[in-house]
Parts: structure tokens; C-alpha cells; sequence
């Protein structure tokens, strides 16, 4: 359908590696967009390259580590000059560290802080220039229910997902006579690396979000193609600035 269809448009995806980085990847691919993945391990990356090569457009990774700012710069510009273009940018990188508010050390609040929220900001100034010439552009910012609720072992992750929602309000409103939409999306418990060490780590976690999600399980990172396949395409031009959780229920139920 046209109103989906990404042909010819140039994706980046931190965090496209793999998990719901992927899942949104293969989503951008599937409507014919040529993606770009970025993160810092080339091992991972290789089997990704391999899901999206199925789809026939073009597809490569940038090795990168987006909590710097100059990485985030170079990484639009190499994008520019393999591509020859940047329309989507999913700011998906992310990381937590759990434990209670009262043993965390300063490097571990500010290592998550940098990668989840940062290196979104980060990444989208550095696109910004060239989206705003090309007069149109998608970016698309990663939260999480945490960006909703609390939870005692996740203060600096809720304060980084909290912020990926005003950082969106904030980025939609500023950018949007530039022709650039910003939107965030919420996943609710996806089966990732990341989660796998939550459940892990955390007890019961696996039972208690599949007996409060009322679909009844835990999503999958194909889960999170179409609303990133809606949110990068021009079915979404008159959008921007919304918090779209994919969650199965979660964030509406007791
Ligand atoms: P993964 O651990 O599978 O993915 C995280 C990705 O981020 C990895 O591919 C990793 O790549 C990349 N990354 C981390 N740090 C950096 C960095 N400094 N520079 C570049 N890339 C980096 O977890 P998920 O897929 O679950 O998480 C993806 C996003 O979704 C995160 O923002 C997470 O907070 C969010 N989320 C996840 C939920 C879930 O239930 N799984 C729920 C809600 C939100 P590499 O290994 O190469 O460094």
C-alpha cells in the first residue's frame, strides 16, 4: 500500500543489531526502506544483516557507540555518504542496571542516563540538518513502561524513559513546521537480551507481566515492525509528539 510504502527512503536504527531494534528494522525493510544499523557489536550485527537482506533493499552496519556526540555526527554523515540520505532515525539504544536507588554509583546513573537518553538527543540534533533540507523527516524515540511507571529497581532507567517522552513533546514541537515528526513508542515486556537478564534478576518478573498483560504473553520484537513501519511513513504526516505504547494492554489494566 502506498501510504506505507518507505521505497527509496534511508533508515537509521540504533540498537538495530538486534531485539526490538530489529524487530522495528525488519518492519522499515519490509516496506522497502534501505536501513542502516548501529551499535557496537559487529558479531551481532551479521545474522541482522543477514534477516534484512531477505527483504531486497540495501542494508549495513556502523560500528558506534552513540553516547558521543561526535560518533552520533559521524554516524549521519557515513550514512549520508553510503545512502546518500537520511529520512528515519529509531533511537532504540538502551541499557539498565537494576538495583535500589540507594546502591547505584554515580557512573552507573549516568551510563544509563547517556545511552538511553543522551545519545537520542544526540542523534537527533546530529540528523536534524539534514532532514530540515530535505524538508521531511521521521524520527522516532524509544521508551518503555518505565516511562509510565515506577519500579524499585529502575531509577535511572524510568528517569531515561521518562525524559525519551518529553525529549519527544519537546523535539515535535520545535520541528514540526521543518516537515520532521517525532513521535516515541512504549513497548511493553518484549522477549529481548535485555530481558532475558531482567527475568533473571529480577523474581517472578516473567509470571507477573504475562498474568497482568491481557494478551496474555510477553511480545516479540516482530511485535514492534508496524508501528515502526506507521511511524516512519507518510501515513503518520499529521502525527507527532505522541507516546504510542505497543504493550498488549499492559499500560491499560489494574
Ligand atoms: P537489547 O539489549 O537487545 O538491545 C539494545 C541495543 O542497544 C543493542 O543492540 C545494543 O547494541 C545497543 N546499544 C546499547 N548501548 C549502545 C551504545 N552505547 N551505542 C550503540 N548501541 C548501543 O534490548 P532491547 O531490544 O530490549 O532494547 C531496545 C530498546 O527498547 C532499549 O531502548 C530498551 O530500553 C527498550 N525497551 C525494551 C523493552 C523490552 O521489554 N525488551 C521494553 C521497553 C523498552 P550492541 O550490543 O551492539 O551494543
Amino acid at each position: 500500500m502506498k501510504l506505507f510504502d518507505l521505497k527509496g527512503r534511508v533508515a537509521v536504527v540504533t540498537g538495530g543489531n538486534g531485539g526490538i531494534g530489529l524487530g522495528m528494522a525488519q518492519g522499515l525493510a519490509s516496506c522497502g526502506a534501505d536501513v542502516l544499523l548501529a551499535g557496537r557489536n559487529a558479531a551481532k550485527a551479521e545474522s541482522a544483516l543477514a534477516s534484512l537482506a531477505t527483504h531486497g533493499g540495501r542494508a549495513a552496519f556502523i560500528a558506534t557507540d552513540v553516547t558521543h556526540k561526535q560518533a552520533c555526527l559521524d554516524l549521519v554523515a557515513e550514512t549520508v555518504r553510503r545512502f546518500g540520505r537520511l529520512d528515519i532515525l529509531i533511537n532504540n539504544a538502551g541499557t539498565s542496571v537494576r538495583k535500589m536507588p540507594q546502591d547505584y554509583t554515580e557512573e552507573e546513573w549516568h551510563h544509563v542516563l547517556d545511552t538511553n537518553l543522551t545519545s537520542a538527543f544526540l542523534c537527533s540534533q546530529a540528523a536534524y540538518p539534514a532532514m530540515k533540507q530535505a524538508g521531511r523527516g521521521k524520527m522516532i524515540n524509544i521508551g518503555s513502561m518505565m516511562s509510565l511507571f515506577g519500579a524499585p529497581y529502575a531509577t535511572p532507567y524510568a528517569a531515561s524513559k521518562g525524559g525519551i517522552v518529553q525529549m519527544t513533546r519537546a523535539l515535535a514541537t520545535a520541528w514540526a513546521k521543518d516537515g520532521i515528526q517525532v513521535n516515541a513508542v512504549l513497548p511493553g515486556w518484549i522477549d529481548t537480551d535485555l530481558t532475558r537478564n531482567a527475568r533473571r534478576q529480577v523474581d517472578g518478573l516473567h509470571e507477573r507481566v504475562e498474568a497482568r498483560t491481557p494478551a496474555g504473553r510477553w511480545g516479540v520484537p516482530a511485535d514492534m515492525a508496524g508501528v515502526a513501519a506507521f511511524l516512519a511513513s507518510e501515513a503518520s504526516d499529521f502525527v507527532t509528539g505522541a507516546a504510542i505504547p505497543v504493550d498488549g494492554g499492559f499500560s491499560i489494566t489494574t
